[in-house]
């Protein structure tokens, strides 16, 4: 496998942006690789710039749940296209968009778009703070909820990845009323709320952690969210950006049934295009200007071209067995995955919900960032290596989930399963 031309863009990439990269996780250095230049992707394939294929458990970190150039997003995309761009003015997609997700999440009653998850949270955090007129938030050790100042405290993904506690850029004093607990720690956070419960404006958490590798809530701890921040007065955010209309069509709150006061979106409902929103019950997003007076604007907010493909994308995946066809796959592909481990007498822990998935090479269960940091990554490095050469485009970081999608079929899950094999009796040589 060639990648004369990847790393001859990498090296020019390198002089003119940032490490070569527009996001951090994607220059591959916590694994020491460079990364692949993708030229094109179908289905739940991709093509570098050398010409070589892979399949795809990335999914562009979590849009594409319905394969890379579903049809009918595609089309929806050229429609819109032909209409124009941007108008910076209301359009009835919007409107569209917002009827589908307020239909689908019960406890969403009104949304407001912006362009990307960061923008999400960091306006759903503004929210919180503007309608309780308090200022601390918690959140969580190893949830990632996008990189605003307020959020950056131990912080999963990319800056778990590169190993850094927090940001240089970000004061001191913006943080100070940001508290982070330790992920499925029902004590730790009664304690918290005990003592501190009327300061706090809003608890902020991933109801499905995809940021630290996959870490599933455990029993109780989103009905100890619910209960504490009803009972304080504060409010509950679900971050959603990564498991909405991705762990079921209504996402975690649906999946788990517990009903926050906003929810966060992302990634999915933009069906590969830059959207991000958050919503939540009338009186909150009552506060919300203009009808309100916490300020929250954006030029290209509601993009038509980002709003056509949202549409598509839910209604694509509003039909009946969608879910039951990712749950089969994603099945199969863990089940295969561990049975591969234990045959390579390789330790390794499989956490799965629906369509996200989490390999930690790891022998004793994950259910927080503590554990999720004891993997062990050099064993992660040469597994992501070996399973790249084996033409399998995998996420550069024990810190990662891994996405299934419906364009997965069962004889590439196999394909993966058997691949996955090969390498990880490798390991053990
Ligand atoms: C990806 C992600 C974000 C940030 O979204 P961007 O579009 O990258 O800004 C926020 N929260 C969660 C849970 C995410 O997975």
């Amino acid at each position: 496998m060639s990648s004369t031309q990847s790393l001859a863009l990498f090296e020019r990439a390198q002089e003119v942006i940032p490490g070569g990269v527009n996001s951090p996780v994607r220059a591959c250095k916590s694994v020491g690789a460079s990364p692949l230049f993708i030229a094109r992707a179908d289905g739940c394939r991709l093509w570098d710039a050398d010409g070589n294929e892979y399949i795809d458990y990335v999914g562009s970190w979590g849009p594409m749940v319905l394969g890379h150039r579903h049809p009918e997003v595609i089309q929806a995309i050229g429609r819109a296209l032909e209409q124009g761009t941007s108008f910076g003015a209301p359009t009835e997609l919007e409107l569209e968009l917002a009827d589908l997700v307020v239909a689908a999440v019960p406890s969403v009653e009104k949304i407001r778009m912006v362009n990307s998850g960061t923008e999400a949270t960091m306006s759903a955090i503004r929210l919180a703070r503007g309608f309780t007129g308090r200022d601390v938030i918690v959140k969580f050790d190893g949830c990632y909820h996008g990189h605003a100042d307020t959020l950056l405290v131990d912080a999963g993904s990319g800056v778990a990845t590169l190993n850094i506690p927090g940001s240089p850029g970000v004061p001191e004093a913006v943080v100070q009323y940001t508290l982070s607990l330790p992920y499925n720690d029902i004590d730790a956070l009664e304690s918290l709320m005990t003592r501190r419960g009327d300061q706090v404006a809003a608890i902020i958490v991933e109801p499905v952690a995809g940021n630290m590798g996959l870490v599933p809530p455990r029993e109780g701890f989103l009905e100890a969210l619910r209960d504490l921040t009803a009972r304080h007065g504060s409010l509950l955010i679900f971050d959603e950006v990564m498991s909405g209309f991705r762990v079921a069509y209504g996402g975690a709150q649906e999946r788990y049934g517990i009903q926050p006061d906003l929810t966060c979106f992302g990634k999915i409902i933009g069906a590969g295009l830059p959207v991000g929103a958050y919503g939540g019950r009338r009186d909150v997003m009552a506060c919300v200007a203009p009808e309100g007076g916490v300020y929250q604007a954006g030029t290209l907010s509601g993009n038509p071209l980002a709003m056509a493909a949202g549409i598509a994308a839910l209604k694509a995946l509003g039909r009946p067995g969608v879910y039951d066809v990712l749950e089969a796959r994603s099945q199969r592909l863990a089940d295969g995955l561990a049975q591969a481990a234990d045959q390579a007498g390789i330790p390794a822990v499989f956490n799965r919900v629906g369509s996200m998935l989490g390999m930690f090479f790891n022998a004793r269960p994950v259910s927080d960032f503590a554990a999720a940091k004891t993997c062990d990554l050099e064993r992660f490095a040469a597994y992501y290596c070996g399973m790249l050469a084996e033409g399998i485009y995998l996420a550069p970081s024990q810190f990662e989930a891994g996405f299934v999608s419906l364009a997965h079929t069962e004889a590439d899950i196999d394909q993966t399963v058997a691949a996955a094999a090969r390498v990880l009796n490798s390991l053990n040589d």
